[in-house]
């Protein structure tokens, strides 16, 4: 068998997750009224910094950061277990979601003491909300030639850095606090990774601009946001000044392999289930569901499989890269088989909450294998694991 499939040691969540999972089910029990499935399908996109501070109130936001930071100094396995758990439930989690899996880790790891002091204790309080500032009109998928850049220049007698350019599909920056940008910071885009470095911008600052876009379900949940003579003390810089790249990859790994690169169509799943529970076609559909449960029950113990290997402090990239290509593909399969399913019966009378839900989730679902790295690139990464490439 070759290596990449051997990586994937069956693991299994600790038995200390189970309490903790009891204590999560009863806190988001007790959080939030009953919302229609077509709002809790909106999970992932649901900005709701109400909900976020509460949670953050119960010490669940910043998770894994230590508690001399204001974190709960939890594992990544009880990570998974309240990442499961919030999308399970339909909780609207995107307001703290991108500080707590990347950019609160991705300071604690490279950035400076002083960085860790201001930013991390924010972060668990949900006071400070980032995005990702990675992709780029003419850079996308091919990261390395990035031409946002930040040059050396002097604020107020002290170096600084004075940043131009662009980013796009930024998630929630007309939200957010801060962005941690990738940003060249010398050479030119012919040198690739060298010359790259990670910035954390404040979206106050004077030259910040944002265009929000819309998509396809009419939401506007990501922006374009413009640099135009942005200026940085020397404190902004994360890490070291050429050292992007290596950190965005370790970033990346944060970013595929968890529970949310599965769970995405979960709530509509489980409505239309409740839906046909009540009918007698549910018999019908029977083989159908228990494919999606075999496939949900396999890509989960990927999943864990993949947390195993963060909590040993190691990098597994290609298998985050597995994870997520089969997991959207499973994602994007619920809402078209459901509608075909609808589509065989077109006299039923169809529950209207199940009709928005799988609307909705139909016209998200073809972002799933672009977010976070496209389809295409992930499997170049595969095939390079494979070592096919
Ligand atoms: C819902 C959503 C949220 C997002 N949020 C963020 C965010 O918060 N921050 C952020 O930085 N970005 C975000 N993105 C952007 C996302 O990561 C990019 O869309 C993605 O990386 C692809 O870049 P691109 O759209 O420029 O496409 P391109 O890179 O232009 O790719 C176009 C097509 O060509 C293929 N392709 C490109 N290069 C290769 C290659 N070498 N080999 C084979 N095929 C290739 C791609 O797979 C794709 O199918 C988000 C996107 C979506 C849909």
């Amino acid at each position: 068998m070759n290596n990449l499939l051997s990586a994937f040691r069956f693991a299994a969540l600790p038995a200390g997750t189970n309490s903790f999972r009891a204590e999560v089910k009863a806190f988001l029990q007790s959080s939030f009224e009953p919302m229609p499935a077509d709002i809790r399908a909106r999970s992932w996109m649901g900005f709701n910094a109400a909900f976020s501070k509460k949670l953050a109130a119960r010490g669940w936001v910043g998770v894994t950061l230590p508690a001399q930071y204001g974190g709960a100094s939890l594992d990544a396995f009880s990570r998974f277990v309240l990442v499961e758990e919030l999308l399970a439930a339909g909780a609207p989690v995107s307001a703290h979601w991108i500080a707590d899996r990347q950019s609160g880790p991705l300071i604690l790891k490279f950035g400076t003491e002083a960085q860790r002091q201001f930013y991390l204790p924010k972060i668990c309080a949900a006071e400070a909300f980032f995005c990702i500032g990675m992709s780029e009109p003419n850079a996308g998928s091919d990261l390395a030639s990035v031409g946002t850049r930040a040059t050396r220049c002097q604020i107020d007698g002290s170096s600084g850095w004075r940043l131009n350019g662009r980013k796009i599909w930024t998630t929630n920056a007309q939200h957010c606090h801060y962005m941690i940008a990738l940003v060249r910071s010398s050479g030119e885009p012919q040198d690739r990774q060298k010359g790259l470095s990670q910035f954390i911008v404040d979206l106050a600052l004077p030259g910040v601009t944002m265009r929000p876009i819309r998509d396809l379900a009419g939401d506007a949940h990501f922006s374009e946001v413009f640099f135009d003579n942005v200026l940085l003390t020397d404190d902004a810089l994360i890490g070291h000044e050429g050292s992007g790249w290596a950190q965005v990859n370790a970033e990346l790994a944060f970013e595929r392999s968890g529970p949310e690169r599965v769970y995405s169509s979960i709530v509509l799943l489980e409505h239309w289930i409740t839906c046909l529970r009540k009918t007698p076609a549910v018999s019908v559909h029977a083989a159908t569901i228990g494919r999606f449960a075999t496939h949900l029950a396999t890509l989960r113990n990927m999943s864990i499989a993949v947390t195993a290997k963060l909590v040993n402090g190691e990098s597994p990239l290609v298998e985050a890269a597995l994870v997520k290509d089969i997991g959207t593909e499973f994602e994007q399969s619920i809402p078209s088989v459901i509608e075909a399913a609808l589509a065989m019966d077109p006299d039923a009378l169809v529950d209207a909450e199940l009709y928005r839900a799988v609307a909705y989730v139909s016209q998200m679902a073809p972002t799933y294998s672009l977010r976070g790295g496209t389809r295409e690139i992930l499997r170049g990464m595969i095939a390079r694991g494979l070592g096919l490439r």
